[in-house]
């Protein structure tokens, strides 16, 4: 059953009641019946987007149908968690790329956030990857939309419905030309009808079903965990290693992560030890050419062959000076690579960990205080130096890790008492305008969602007048207000 409450632990949430339909057939007349209806998939969300504040919850979670597979596509219900759709791919020997870290998210709800993932710099954030969408609007009519088969003209949309075609008049902000965008509505000139669901968050049309594209055959994966002396050492090499074919994504951990790690026992359950010159830690998943084995890799590494894939990446390292250091998980070594994911993954949660004890001990009005922003890779050192310096100037204690081939990272701070949460807010607005003027967006993977400071960036991003322009698409499909309010914008 879906909860009061989403992974951002949004306070205040109340329901009208729950309904939780076994087929999309029963979607159309409970959406008739509602006043104001939220859909809810896994309740990940990190910006209160799935806390409902007073809607009737319409859980997905018995949507879980697999409805077809084929040599390139997936179509399945909105419930259908990430990690089923890579088992049923995996049975076949394809696979789905753009998923997000948590992968129990469901199909319906990385839809409805343009949910993005590390690999996202390979391969693109979820958009790309939907082929058709099944969406019920607020007025009970079904439909179902292909991409390519309805675009805007002349900057507007005409969306079939029950009640006739219902023109959408886009809005004409530029969006930021980042590979990651969760920033309110998709506008753009001669846009395609689907994108306008894509990222929506709920508040113009409830998922019933998706068709994703997907790859094969799977690739063989290794890793790389590289501890870099400084933090422009560290960006020089992601600037190199951006242009190696092989190279799927690079995460990156900064020093205060990496005492966080050291804090919380984490380096040693996973059996890794930093340098101790060590400033920032990357960490390079790699996509080797199909069947490429241990052996292999183990031999174009040590013949130091910079004419195949790994030796290119590993040529890099040795010309950055940090290779003797690298520690690799090469093909086949599933164990390996599962613990040096994991050593990343327990960042966010001894950050979590800490926000949450001072939540208890010290103010209960303490609160996770983050930021998701993207720039221009190009950018990338300018806006880290302004993240640190944001944060120092007001006294904070922060850390700062992500996806560090894309330009985008999450800025964390670690409160040590109310007044911390409150200069962090002032702090990430401020990050906010930044971002735009490097060209980037505040708001890359996670969405808006209820949270207010992710709505006061939009604001920023796109000014009132941006906002004025979704709310005239949202009234135009949804003139009751009647998905998701209070999502994204209010009213
Ligand atoms: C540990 C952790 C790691 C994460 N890592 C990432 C990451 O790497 N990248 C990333 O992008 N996100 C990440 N997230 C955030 C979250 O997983 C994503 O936003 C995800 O897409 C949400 O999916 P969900 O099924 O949980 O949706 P929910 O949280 O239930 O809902 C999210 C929003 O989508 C709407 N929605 C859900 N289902 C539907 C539907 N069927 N029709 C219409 N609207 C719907 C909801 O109304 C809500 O506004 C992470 C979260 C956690 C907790």
């Amino acid at each position: 059953m879906p909860g009061l409450s989403d992974a951002a632990h949004f306070p205040g949430g109340h329901t009208a009641g729950v309904v939780v339909p076994r087929t999309t057939a029963e979607i159309p007349d409970i959406v008739r019946a509602a006043t104001t209806l939220l859909a809810v998939g896994a309740q990940s969300s990190l910006t209160g987007g799935a806390t409902p504040m007073g809607e009737r919850l319409l859980s997905t979670e018995k949507l879980a149908r697999i409805l077809d597979i084929g040599p390139t596509h997936i179509r399945v219900e909105a419930g259908v968690p990430v990690v089923s759709i890579q088992e049923a791919l995996a049975a076949r020997g394809a696979w789905f790329p753009p998923v997000p870290t948590f992968t129990g998210a469901f199909a319906g709800g990385i839809v409805a956030t343009n949910a993005a993932g590390a690999a996202t710099f390979r391969h693109g954030s979820v958009r790309p990857w939907v082929q058709a969408l099944s969406v019920v609007l607020a007025d009970g009519s079904e439909l179902t939309i292909r991409r390519g088969e309805t675009h805007a003209r002349d900057g507007r949309l005409s969306v079939p419905s029950a009640r006739g075609p219902i023109d959408v008049v886009l809005p004409t902000y530029r969006m930021p030309q980042v590979d990651k965008v969760s920033a309110g509505y998709f506008a753009a000139p001669g846009m395609d009808l689907i994108d306008l669901f894509i990222g929506s968050e709920g508040t113009l049309g409830i998922v019933t079903a998706v068709t994703f594209r997907t790859l094969s055959p799977v690739p063989t994966t290794a890793m790389a965990l590289v501890p870099c002396r400084s933090e422009a050492e560290a960006i020089a090499l992601v600037g190199d290693l951006r242009r190696e074919d092989a190279v799927a994504a690079i995460e990156h951990m900064d020093r205060r992560c990496l005492e966080i790690l050291h804090e919380d026992g984490a380096d040693r359950r996973y059996d890794v030890a930093f340098p101790p010159h060590t400033a920032l830690a990357l960490l390079v998943q790699l996509e080797l050419a199909s069947g490429t084995t241990q052996e292999d890799a183990f031999d174009q590494i040590q013949q130091r062959s910079g004419g195949t894939a790994i030796g290119r990446v590993c040529e890099r390292l040795r010309a950055r000076g940090v290779f003797d250091d690298t520690e690799m998980a090469l093909p086949g070594d599933a164990h390996r690579a599962g613990q040096l994911t994991a050593l990343r993954e327990a960042v966010p949660e001894g950050v979590n960990q800490r926000v949450g004890r001072a939540q208890q001990e010290i103010d209960a009005r303490i609160a996770k205080t983050a930021a998701d922003m993207i720039v221009p890779f190009e950018r990338f050192a300018e806006m880290l130096q302004i993240y640190r310096d944001g944060f120092a100037s007001r006294g904070l204690d922060f850390a700062v890790w992500g996806h560090i081939s894309d330009g985008n990272v999450h800025p964390n701070v670690i409160p040590r008492c109310y007044e911390d949460v409150e200069k962090g807010k002032e702090a990430i607005l401020a990050f906010g305008r930044d971002v735009a003027r490097l060209g980037g967006c505040p708001l890359a993977e996670h969405g808006v969602g209820r949270h207010p400071v992710k709505q006061a960036l939009l604001r920023g991003l796109y000014g009132d007048e941006g906002i004025d322009q979704m709310r005239a698409v949202k009234r135009a499909l949804d003139p009751e207000w009647k998905l998701a309010p209070g999502v994204i914008f209010d009213r």
